[in-house]
Formats: structure tokens, C-alpha cells, sequence
């Protein structure tokens, strides 16, 4: 491609919402535009590097056995009640109406579909088991829609779904799709782990999050420095200091509310004994927020919470409640016994916002972090001091806290869709049983923004070569020059030809202009062809990642490059 006949529109100005490398490199870059809230253009920069991690995604789904299909992303309402997520899944549905006023929604995940195929042509143990996949445009109406294309509004997934005759089955379907997600993070040249997440209702390790390590995630990772563990701290941020936090948050003239009460009392009334860890439980009594610090394996009884207060209703907060209350990700608190928590609506909702969580209610709150299981609090304060240096109880090593970016989540499913929307085979015996499922994402536009988040430095993106949108960038320093033209010519026909995807600079710009260009844009081979070193029959080739440059005989050119 010669860059005067590109689009490549670079940005001098990046707005200030831009806040994470990613979003402004692919800003600068001329990767993106911005259209609406969370909505972006792909330009074509943009698009190749998307691309590129289809492509690999492709690969090692077809190698794995899975099928692709296409499914609509407009998908009408009477599935989702079906399934019963259309009362469910809350305001991240964009939901649509037709001329007819009847209901749609633009598809935020494609389980409701899929299920709704299967069940129309398959109705044997012969054509099972199936893995359907698509990757296709979703929406989702983030509450906080940023960073650019990690948490956008619209976006590209690559989405699963496998289903099979039984529970062995659907293992062996959920193991290909573990090695299948390992197989494509590595060909795209990421660094990541396998965490374990929250597995729901099913229980057992059959959920895991793909987390790319880079410090600007929004989750964190809680894993042993021997590796033999790792899960996630879903959206919990710590609190960097307890006390200070506490003082900040919390008003004095509230303390005065009557509706305080301490984790003892609270934990008394409830009939709960306290012990290092409690998960946090939002609950919205009438209109007002309130958090719970119960016992890990304990449920809150709502009833008895709705009597305490005397209020007219008590209900779990919704996902969507929590994270309107705090502008975020919702999240609740874990103390130690003994400590005087002053419990009530305002301080567990800012609250919230800043500290880590110890419960596993599904969508409510942290995963898969369980006390005692997984980790201790020992003390108040700086938290990760309180879980790091810890001992991991499944093999022995300490834990370390990182940050990730959840790429990919495996999850097995089990019968919830196939049961609801009757998904049925006819066994052997000719007896009707459900489908087993699984469904598997991968955030195709996340991935290429996480990679830049983990490849970068102070002058722009360092593509791994398997994502890089062209892997070799051909700068000619004096373009006036016919032996610099013809020679830049002659090397950009020769490593096309060879099938690479070569960017050829020939714009009439200064060599300064286009180096930083090329360094911005993250071109992981640089020739640069100039009169001086062609003069003793040179041209420079320099590793971005490196910046380390060789001068090169011209007819070694090719080869080094490749
Ligand atoms: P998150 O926790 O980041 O909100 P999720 O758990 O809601 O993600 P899944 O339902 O597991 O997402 O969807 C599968 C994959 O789709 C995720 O692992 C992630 O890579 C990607 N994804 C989800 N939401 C977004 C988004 N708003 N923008 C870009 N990619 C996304
Ligand atoms: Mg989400
Ligand atoms: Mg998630
Ligand atoms: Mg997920």
C-alpha cells in the first residue's frame, strides 16, 4: 500500500476523555473515530488490525471443530421472554420497536438465537454434539461506556455456543474451547492467564476468564506466584487506605442516622456468625441502598432485613441499580470481624465505588474470591498488602494481585436456555432430554486495544507482527531521488510480492515527519531507504520494540527483513 494512496487520518488533538493508551494511540493513530458515546468508526488502520484477529480467532475456531454462522444482530423480543432475560437483563439491552410497535433488541449476546437454531433442525443424538460461532457486531448499553474500543457500546465479538447429548460431553466441548482460546491469545501474540470466574448456579471450574495482564485493566487477578492458581477479582478496585477512606466518605452528621449499624449487630440480627470475610450485599430497601456484610456462604434473608427496617420492601439491588448509584461497576466491601462498620444507603454506595468485595451473588458482586478458600483479609488498610505475600492454599505460593483486561470468557451453561426454550434430542432409548450447553466470548475490537495497552511506549503502539494492520513500512527519506525512488520501489514490490503487508511512505514529507509517523502507527519493520547510506549501498532496518537499527547491504534487504 503506498501511504498517498491511504487513509490514515493522524490526530495532533486527543480529546481529553481519552484516558488509556489504547484509546489515545488509535485516536492518534487514525485507527478510530468517535461517532457517538461508546460507537466508533473503524478506519481502515483500524480495521486491518481487527482483521488480523479475526483472522487468527477463524483459524482456531474452524481447527477446533466449532462451525461459523452469521446471525442477526436485530433479534425480535419473544426469545429473550422466552429464556425469560427479557424482564432480566436490565438497560444494557438496547431494546428497539418496530413500525408494528412490536419489541426487538439489538443483540447484546446471541444465546436466545443460536438455541432457537439448533432446536429448529435438531432433534437427534446422531447430529449432536455442535459447536455454532459467529463473529458479528453486539451492543450493549454500558453504563460507562470508555477507554475507547475496550468498553465501547458497540462492539465485535467472536460468540460460541456448544451443545451436546450429556455433562461429559459438554466438558469435552468446554476443553476444546480452553485450548482453542489459549491457541489464539498466543498466536496473537498477547501476554494473559487463564483465571477462574464465577461458574453461577453450575458450580465447579467451569467458567474462566482470559485476562491480557496490563496495569490499565478494570479487573483484577488474584493468582499464586506458582502458578498453580488463579481467579479474578471481578471489578474491584482496592482501597489504598481503609481509615482515610473511611473518614472521607462518611460524613459526620450521618453517623448520627439511626439506620447505622454495626457488622456485629447487623450480623447478630441476621443470625449470621462473623467472621474474617463477609460479602457485601447491596440491598435497595425501599429506595435506599444499604450493604450487607454477610458470610461468605451465607444468604441474606430479605424478610428479615425488610422487618429490621420496617421499610415496605427489601430487594437484592440490580446490577444496573448499583452501577447508576455509583457511576461504575458495581462492588461491595469486605472487613474483618470485629471492626465497627457503620452500615447504611449513602456509605455503601460510594463505598462501592473504591473498595474490594467478598461475595459471590452472580452480577452482584466480586467471584470466585472466596475467604478462607482463597485468600485472608488480616488486617484493615492497604488491602493488596493484606492478600499479597499471602500463602495460596492450592499449591503452596504466595499471592501477587495484578490487573487485567477480560478478553475471553469460557462458560459452561448447562441447561438454562435449553430447558426454557426447549432445546431438545431424542436419546437412544428415544427418550427427550435437553441440550447441554456452553457459550464462549472473545472481544474481538478488545483484544486489539488490549494489545496496544500491553505494547507500547512514550511514541505509540508496538504491534506484535501478528496484529500489526501492516508489518513492514517502507520509508524513503529523499523521494526526489530517482536511485531512492526506484530502490524503495523495487523493495515495496518485492515484499508485497513475497506476502507481506507492506506500507510504503512515499509521501513528499520530511524524514522526521514520517519516522514519527511510522513509530505512532507501530510498524514493526522499519526500512528506511536514503541517499546517504544508499551511497555505500545501504538501507537501515530498525525493530520498533527494540529501536534497535542495522545498516544492511540493499541486496540483503529481503532477507533481513524476513
Ligand atoms: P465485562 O466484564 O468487561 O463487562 P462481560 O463479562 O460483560 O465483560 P461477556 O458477556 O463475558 O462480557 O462477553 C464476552 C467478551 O466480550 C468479554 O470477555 C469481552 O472481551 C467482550 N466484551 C464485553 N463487553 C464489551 C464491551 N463493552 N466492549 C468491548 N468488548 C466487550
Ligand atoms: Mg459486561
Ligand atoms: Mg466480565
Ligand atoms: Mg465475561
Amino acid at each position: 500500500m503506498r501511504l498517498t494512496k491511504y487513509f490514515i487520518p493522524t490526530l495532533r488533538e486527543i480529546p481529553a476523555e481519552a484516558e488509556v493508551v489504547s484509546h489515545k494511540a488509535m485516536l492518534r493513530a487514525g485507527m478510530i473515530k468517535k461517532l457517538a458515546s461508546g460507537i466508533y468508526d473503524y478506519l481502515p488502520l483500524g480495521l486491518k488490525a481487527i482483521r488480523k484477529a479475526e483472522n487468527i480467532i477463524r483459524k482456531n475456531m474452524d481447527s477446533s471443530g466449532a462451525i461459523e454462522i452469521l446471525m442477526p444482530s436485530v433479534q425480535p423480543a419473544e426469545m429473550w421472554e422466552e429464556s425469560g432475560r427479557w424482564s432480566y437483563y436490565g438497560k444494557e439491552l438496547l431494546r428497539i420497536k418496530d413500525r408494528h410497535d412490536r419489541n426487538f433488541c439489538f443483540g447484546p449476546t446471541h444465546e436466545e438465537v443460536t438455541t432457537d437454531i439448533v432446536r429448529s433442525f435438531i432433534t437427534s443424538y446422531k447430529q449432536l454434539p455442535i459447536n455454532l460461532y459467529q463473529i458479528q457486531t453486539k451492543f450493549r448499553d454500558e453504563v460507562r461506556p470508555r477507554f475507547g474500543l475496550m468498553r465501547g457500546r458497540e462492539f465485535i465479538m467472536k460468540d460460541a455456543y456448544s451443545f451436546d447429548v450429556d455433562d461429559a460431553g459438554a466438558n469435552v466441548s468446554y476443553g476444546k474451547m480452553r485450548d482453542a482460546y489459549r491457541r489464539i491469545f498466543d498466536d496473537c501474540g498477547l501476554r494473559y492467564t487463564m483465571v477462574e470466574a464465577d461458574s453461577g448456579a453450575i458450580g465447579g471450574s467451569y467458567s474462566h476468564e482470559f485476562m491480557v495482564l496490563a496495569d490499565t485493566g478494570e479487573d483484577s487477578v488474584i493468582s499464586s506466584d506458582r502458578g498453580g492458581y488463579a481467579a479474578n477479582l471481578e471489578k474491584a478496585v482496592c482501597a489504598d487506605n481503609w481509615e482515610e477512606w473511611n473518614e472521607v466518605v462518611l460524613p459526620a452528621e450521618e453517623k448520627e442516622t439511626p439506620n447505622t449499624r454495626t457488622v456485629e449487630e447487623l450480623a447478630a440480627f441476621l443470625g449470621v456468625p462473623v467472621i474474617k470475610i463477609l460479602k457485601a450485599m447491596i440491598v435497595n430497601v425501599d429506595g435506599r441502598f444499604y450493604c450487607f456484610l454477610v458470610r461468605g456462604d451465607h444468604e441474606l434473608n430479605l424478610a428479615k432485613v425488610k422487618n429490621f427496617f420496617g421499610a415496605p420492601s427489601a430487594e437484592l439491588a440490580s446490577y444496573d441499580d448499583i452501577a447508576e448509584q455509583t457511576g461504575g461497576a458495581p462492588a461491595g466491601f469486605i472487613g474483618p470481624a470485629g471492626l465497627k462498620i457503620e452500615i447504611y444507603a449513602d456509605y455503601a454506595v460510594r463505598a462501592m465505588k473504591n473498595v474490594v468485595m467478598g461475595a459471590n451473588i452472580k452480577d452482584l458482586h466480586i467471584i470466585n474470591a472466596n475467604l478462607g478458600r482463597d485468600f485472608e483479609v488480616k488486617a484493615f488498610g492497604d488491602y493488596r498488602n493484606a492478600i499479597e505475600g499471602d500463602t495460596c492454599p492450592a499449591d503452596g505460593g504466595k499471592y501477587v494481585l495484578t490487573r487485567g483486561i477480560e478478553v475471553g470468557h469460557i462458560f459452561k451453561l448447562g441447561t438454562k436456555y435449553s430447558e426454557s426454550m426447549n432445546a431438545v434430542y431424542l436419546d437412544r432409548e428415544g427418550k427427550r432430554n435437553p441440550m447441554i450447553m456452553g457459550c464462549y466470548g472473545i472481544g474481538v475490537t478488545r483484544v486489539v486495544a488490549a494489545s496496544i495497552e500491553q505494547n507500547h511506549d512514550e511514541k505509540g503502539i508496538i504491534w506484535p507482527v501478528q496484529l500489526a494492520p501492516f508489518e513492514v513500512v517502507i520509508v524513503s527519506l529523499n523521494p526526489n531521488e530517482q536511485a531512492v525512488a526506484d530502490l524503495s520501489e523495487t523493495i515495496y514490490k518485492e515484499l508485497s510480492g513475497l506476502g507481506l503487508d507492506v506500507m510504503y511512505d512515499d509521501r513528499d514529507e520530511r524524514a522526521g515527519v514520517k519516522f514519527t509517523d511510522a513509530e505512532l502507527v507501530g510498524y514493526p519493520v522499519r526500512v528506511a531507504i536514503g541517499k546517504k547510506s544508499l551511497s555505500e549501498g545501504n538501507v537501515e532496518v530498525t525493530v520498533r520494540r527494540t529501536g534497535e537499527t542495522v545498516a544492511v547491504k540493499k541486496e540483503d534487504c529481503i532477507s533481513t527483513v524476513m
